[in-house]
């Protein structure tokens, strides 16, 4: 490995990206990065560390938004009252990562940028419609999560562009969500997680559903299919099992010795029509 610059700021950081003529790469907790490094598969000539810059550290209410810096670790998030209050499903999801010394370390953003389909908690993050701010050497753009995700491990991030912001809208009222999760063990990653967040009418009525897949596919995803089939409903008994059976069809499953397709399927499909019923009666009995 070639230079390790510790970056005071985002401009610094971008700098330093810009006029490297070999191969830089950003580093935020390491937790794959490091990984990576060690097992040869990245050698960069420059590592840049992001995970000292203030500027992109830490959880703030603006209003319509909460805004997560980038380089906000999953422990501070897990233990903000301002993420407990709004989105205590999200708050839940991240006690599902690992052990403390990978919520210690990795970060929100770094989560995000590697766009592994395995992780628990960006998927919670498109049920939320959060976006994101990138930053690059000519200034910065805002994009949609659910645009974020291009293919297995691969997002929408250019070559020295920073990722710096994650802005979740406050959600309406009538809102709530949850987040569940299959592991072999405690603290491995999940075979399959189901995200759920509904919004009702105040005559109960699903103005909006969203359901987040962990290890649905190539990369964390919705199932709009199923989505569709609840909003504008009342969720009945049937209408669940509607969406349930579209969510199957919207899965693109790799089959192992271990966990084959059919039965990561038959898991989905339960862990969705529990989560589903229990926001709706969560939400029912909150009205
Ligand atoms: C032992 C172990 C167990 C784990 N178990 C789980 C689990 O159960 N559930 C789960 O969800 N996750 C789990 N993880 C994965 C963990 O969530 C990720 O490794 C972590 O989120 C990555 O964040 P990081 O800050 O460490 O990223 P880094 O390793 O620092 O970076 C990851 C990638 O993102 C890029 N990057 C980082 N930040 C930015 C940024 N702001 N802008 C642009 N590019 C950036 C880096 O260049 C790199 O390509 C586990 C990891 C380990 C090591």
């Amino acid at each position: 490995m070639g230079e390790y610059h510790v970056a005071s700021s985002v401009e610094d950081a971008l700098e330093k990206l810009s006029n490297c003529e070999g191969r830089a790469e950003i580093v935020a907790g390491g937790q794959t990065m490091m990984l990576l490094i060690r097992q040869g598969l990245v050698d960069p000539d420059l590592l840049v560390d992001i995970s000292k810059i203030t500027e992109i550290r830490g959880i703030e209410d603006v209003g319509e938004y909460i805004e997560i810096g980038a380089a906000t670790t999953y422990a501070e998030i897990k233990k903000n009252p301002l993420i407990e209050k709004e989105f205590g499903f999200y708050t839940m999801a991240t006690s599902e990562i690992s052990g403390p010394q990978v919520r210690n370390q990795g970060t929100i953003g770094g989560g995000l940028v590697y766009g592994d389909p395995a992780l628990d908690t960006p998927p919670v993050l498109l049920t939320l419609d959060a976006e994101l701010e990138i930053q690059n050497a000519q200034g910065s753009r805002r994009i949609l999560l659910e645009d974020f995700f291009v293919d297995y491990y691969e997002t929408a991030i250019e070559e020295g562009e920073i990722l710096t912001k994650i802005l979740i809208p406050k959600l309406p009222k009538y809102s709530g969500g949850k987040y569940r999760a299959m592991t072999p063990r405690q603290g491995d990653y999940a075979i399959a997680g189901v995200c759920v967040r509904l919004t009702l009418d105040e005559n109960g009525i699903c103005i909006v559903a969203r359901l987040g897949l962990t290890n649905g596919g190539d990369t964390p995803m919705r199932s709009r299919g199923a989505e569709k089939v609840l909003e504008g409903t009342k969720i009945e008994e049937e209408t669940i099992e509607n969406a349930v059976e579209i969510l199957g069809k919207n899965l693109d499953l790799i089959g192992d010795i271990q966990t084959p397709k059919s039965y990561k399927e038959i898991v989905f499909k339960r862990i969705a029509r529990q989560t589903i019923k229990d926001v709706k009666l969560e939400l029912m009995s909150d009205a």
